[in-house]
């Protein structure tokens, strides 16, 4: 397997708690994980030390091969930004903005001019089964279109990870099941790897492989399940 993402030996504390214990865990080139355990064992710490959002006390993150712990605040930021995408438990769309402008965001940050990276989006629309909604407000989406919009918004920037905590978690089961459907097809055919957090065995299977955290310490080391 050609690991995209690793950590290795991860350790982070809060106070007398610590959060993650040594987790080591490597995602291959379009690999989908699960990341699952009950509250409180250190998933959440775990994908926001894998995404760059938090610094780990000890241990290594890295992106091709190249440390991405060890970098500053802005150039992690900026990182997040080109080669990672992400899709939270409630979309987190701004309300005020269309689908496609929303989608659009990640690519307007970047640098790109709002003309030229709505009409960028609109091919997004269509595989996600978006057609007809772009400039529809969040507000104006089912839970299910929204997190469509969220999952086009992951992946405009062609990242090489999307990260994705909880992402059914506030969608009946039947909008979860083509969620994920339509979330692991999508990374898997723009070459993405995908690292998903849940406590949802549905919502796992449809991942490659699943590692589990129990008290900061994986139960099942990755690559051998
Ligand atoms: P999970 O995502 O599995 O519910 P978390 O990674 O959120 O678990 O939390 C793991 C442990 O670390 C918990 O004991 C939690 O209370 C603690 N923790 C997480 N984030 C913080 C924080 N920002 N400040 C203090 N304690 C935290």
């Amino acid at each position: 397997m050609i690991a995209i993402l690793t950590g290795t030996g991860l350790v982070k504390r809060y106070g007398p708690a610590t959060a993650l214990d040594g987790v080591t865990l490597a995602v291959g080139r379009a690999e989908a994980v699960a990341i699952m355990g009950p509250s409180g064992s250190g998933k959440s710490t775990l994908l926001h030390c894998l995404a760059g959002i938090i610094k780990p006390d000890a241990g290594e993150v890295t992106l091709l091969g190249q440390r991405v712990d060890t970098l500053g605040e802005r150039r992690r930021s900026a990182l997040r930004r080109s080669r990672f995408g992400f899709v939270f438990q409630f979309g987190q769309l701004l309300p005020e903005l269309p689908a496609e402008e929303n989608v659009a965001l990640p690519l307007m940050l970047g640098g790109t001019s709002r003309a030229r990276a709505v009409d960028a989006v609109r091919a997004w629309f269509a595989p996600l089964g978006l057609t007809g909604l772009e400039r529809r407000r969040p507000g104006e989406l089912s839970g299910g279109q929204a997190q469509r919009v969220a999952i086009a918004r992951a992946l405009v920037t062609r990242p090489a990870v999307v990260f994705a905590d909880e992402p059914t978690g506030a969608l009946d089961q039947k909008t979860g099941h083509d969620t994920m459907n339509l979330l692991t097809q999508a990374t898997r055919h723009n070459d993405a790897s995908l690292v998903v957090v849940t406590h949802d065995p549905d919502v796992a299977r449809w991942c490659d492989r699943t590692a589990e955290v129990r008290d900061g310490r994986l139960l099942v080391p990755a690559g051998t399940s």
